[in-house]
């Protein structure tokens, strides 16, 4: 069985941001150091301990996809990171067989400099894509300050990925009706709705089939929207292996979409908190039996290599 991650961050360097005005930095055994002024406590744990310089290069991640049998691996960006523009080019050069698709990072604060940002990363990067994470470079989706971004986006013909974060009750999280809005005005740009839009998962009293989440699945009816399973176990924390919680969800957003706009990744290494690389993918390869044999095939690899495959070739 073809295995894509379709979710996953490497980096070559760490220099983010967090909410919009905490700097990250590299720690020492998983840990991330933050600065600024809402730096609360100035460290924080996104790994095990195991990371020892909380580095996170890409041949280690080769190491892993290899430990849990996955084939291949579309790369994601996040402010948190750091724009690792020119790493993950570098990437598509060094491993086209594992990186099938890179996405870019632009700052949509300030909107004209990410357009220019933006040809960079498409035009000399090759870079195949563009991800948001409004609650980390905090910004309405559908401001009229951004909208030029969003026109180039569709110039260029990139597909878009957005993460709406996981708090409900946080300013600039779960902007889904704004999100809504871009998906509809931009019919002919595909979009990808990261960890089923965030769709307060954590909160233990939504049970199946989770209202919240059905109302963000109520978002198929647009053609151009795909959606991701990736990370769920980091919502699932008071659960463990193997995530009766989180097949729960999966089938919940199966059942909606079905498995040809559905697909999985891993959120590493982030993740790699909750359980370990190959028990996050075996979820959905040794359990879920509740979806068909193709199904499963379509998820944990066949609809992203279809939906990136190609895409992810595109100069
Ligand atoms: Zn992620």
């Amino acid at each position: 069985m073809l295995v894509v991650d379709a979710h996953m961050h490497v980096w070559e360097h760490l220099d983010g941001i967090v909410f919009g005005t905490m700097r990250t930095s590299k720690s020492r055994y998983g840990k991330v150091t933050y600065t600024g002024a809402d730096a609360k406590s100035d460290i924080a744990r996104w790994m095990p301990p195991s990371f020892a310089d909380s580095a996170a290069p890409a041949e280690m991640f080769l190491g892993y996809m290899e430990w849990a049998g996955v084939d291949k691996a579309v790369l994601l960006q996040g402010p948190v990171y750091g724009s690792q523009n020119a790493y993950y080019a570098d990437l598509r050069q060094r491993y086209p067989d594992k990186f099938i698709f890179s996405y870019a990072f632009v700052d949509p604060r300030d909107p004209q400099r990410a357009i220019k940002d933006l040809e960079v990363a498409v035009k000399v990067y090759h870079l195949n894509g563009v991800k948001f994470e409004p609650p980390h470079t905090p910004f309405w989706l559908d401001d009229p300050a951004v909208i030029p971004l969003w026109d180039k986006i569709a110039e260029l013909g990139i597909v878009a990925a957005v993460d709406l974060g996981w708090h409900p009750e946080r300013t600039y999280h779960m902007q889904n009706d704004r999100f809504e809005k871009i998906v509809a005005r931009y019919p002919g740009t595909p979009f990808v709705l990261l960890h089923l839009g965030g769709s307060d998962l954590g909160n233990l009293e939504q049970q199946y089939p989770f209202p919240a989440l059905q109302r963000t699945l109520g978002l198929r009816k647009y053609p151009n929207l795909y959606f991701e399973i990736g990370g769920l176990v980091s919502v699932c924390e008071h659960d463990e292996y193997p995530y009766t919680r989180v097949q729960e969800i999966v089938r919940a957003a199966w059942e909606a979409v079905g498995a040809d706009r559905l697909f999985w990744g891993s959120d590493w290494p982030y993740a790699e908190q909750m359980c370990t690389y190959p028990q996050n993918v075996n979820v959905i390869r040794k359990f879920c039996d509740f979806l068909p044999e193709a199904d499963k095939q379509k998820i944990l690899g066949g609809t992203a290599m279809a939906f990136y495959g190609k895409r992810g070739q595109e100069k």
